[in-house]
């Protein structure tokens, strides 16, 4: 009697930690934005966050692509000027202030460029030195004007809020994910990644940072909560040249030819849902891919204790800021070496 009891509790605890075992996981697949998007979210209510995050994401898009003519930045790059939707005014505000920050390596203006070179298109080219001469006037933000929702630009001038755009899309899938009851999320927005909360398995996510020179192998492991990693670099988008040169998709204002780095990608991290953290997390990490090590390191140790990097330089290091140091794992084997930057 006692063996048929005590095989009665197993059957019920078996049953009870089924029902009320590991939360409930679900998954999206989607593309948007030009690139494939994953989005994870655990606890009560995933499927729905899941489905509202995907419609936020193409609502974006369709405001603020380049190459939707009906988008507000179309709008306003084919016709000088706009009313803007809120959010999109809001997002050009920033991206002007995030110019100015940056001494101008993050540029929205950098448009007629980015449309000359072509890179992200199906017919890229090398424009001749003059082509590009005559089109730098054009870039700089002092020929936006912004007031409220009412844009205009200068006379041949164009914004591309691809630097940012998905950066700006991860904060409001964040505001979705705090808003919701689940107790864990990732969105992977194509090199734009947001964690919050936990895993199923009631622990900090892993973001791996990729390998700029192996697809399908990593540089680096952080394991975050409540935070954005968004990462640039040259391999995520470039055209081999004629002569063998490789043009990748990030355009140095200064020159208005693709940035020649010595870094191979920028990793920024940045905490915390709200304050728009993964809108400023994309800017800067196109602005620092754009300046190089030693810029990029100056104006990290300008404002250290508000964000952390992990750049992987030319020449195989791996630099790793030390707010990092207790959730990140080198890679074993990568051949990287690993170097914490000193406060
Ligand atoms: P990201 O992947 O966030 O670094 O953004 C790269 C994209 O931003 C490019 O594909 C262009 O659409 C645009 N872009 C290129 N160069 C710049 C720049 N210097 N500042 C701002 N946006 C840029
Ligand atoms: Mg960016």
């Amino acid at each position: 009697m006692k063996r048929w009891i005590c095989l009665l509790l197993a059957a019920v605890l078996a049953l009870s930690l089924t029902a009320c075992g590991a939360p409930k996981t679900e998954a999206l697949d989607i593309f948007a934005m030009d690139t494939y998007m994953s989005l994870v979210a655990v606890g009560d209510g995933a499927f729905d966050v899941l489905q509202r995050s995907s419609n936020e994401i193409n609502t974006l898009e369709q405001k603020l692509s380049r190459t939707i003519a009906t988008s507000d930045v179309a709008q306003l790059n084919a016709n000088g000027s706009t009313v803007l939707d809120e959010g999109t005014a809001e997002l050009l505000r920033r991206a002007l202030r995030y110019s100015e920050e940056t001494g101008g390596a993050f540029d929205v203006t950098i448009a007629p460029l980015v449309e000359l070179w072509g890179i992200t298109t199906d017919h890229p080219r090398v424009p001749a030195r003059e082509e590009i001469d005559a089109l730098l006037p054009l870039v700089g933000t002092e020929h936006v004007h912004a007031a409220g929702t009412e844009a205009s630009l200068d006379e041949g001038c164009a914004i591309d809020l691809g630097g940012i755009a998905k950066g700006y899309a991860s904060d409001c899938v964040a505001a979705l994910f705090a808003a919701s009851g689940i107790t864990g999320g990732f969105a992977s927005l194509g090199g734009n990644v947001y964690v919050h909360g936990d895993t199923a398995d009631g622990q900090p996510w892993k973001v791996a940072i990729q390998d700029p020179q192996k697809t399908d192998a990593f540089a680096c492991t952080l394991h975050l909560s409540d935070a954005f990693v968004v990462t640039s670099g040259g391999y995520q988008r470039n055209f081999t040249g004629p002569d063998g040169t490789v043009y990748q998709h990030i355009i140095d204002p200064a020159t208005g030819y693709p940035a020649v780095s010595d870094l191979l990608s920028v990793s920024v991290i940045t905490y915390g849902a709200a304050d728009g953290q993964g809108t400023r997390a994309d800017a800067y990490s196109t602005a620092l891919y754009v300046m190089g090590e030693e810029a990029a390191v100056d104006f990290w140790r300008a404002r250290q204790a508000s964000f952390d990097m992990v750049l992987v330089t030319e020449d195989g290091r791996v630099l790793y800021t030390p707010g990092l140091k207790d959730c990140f794992d080198e890679t074993e084997g990568s051949g990287y070496v690993y170097q914490p930057l000193a406060a």
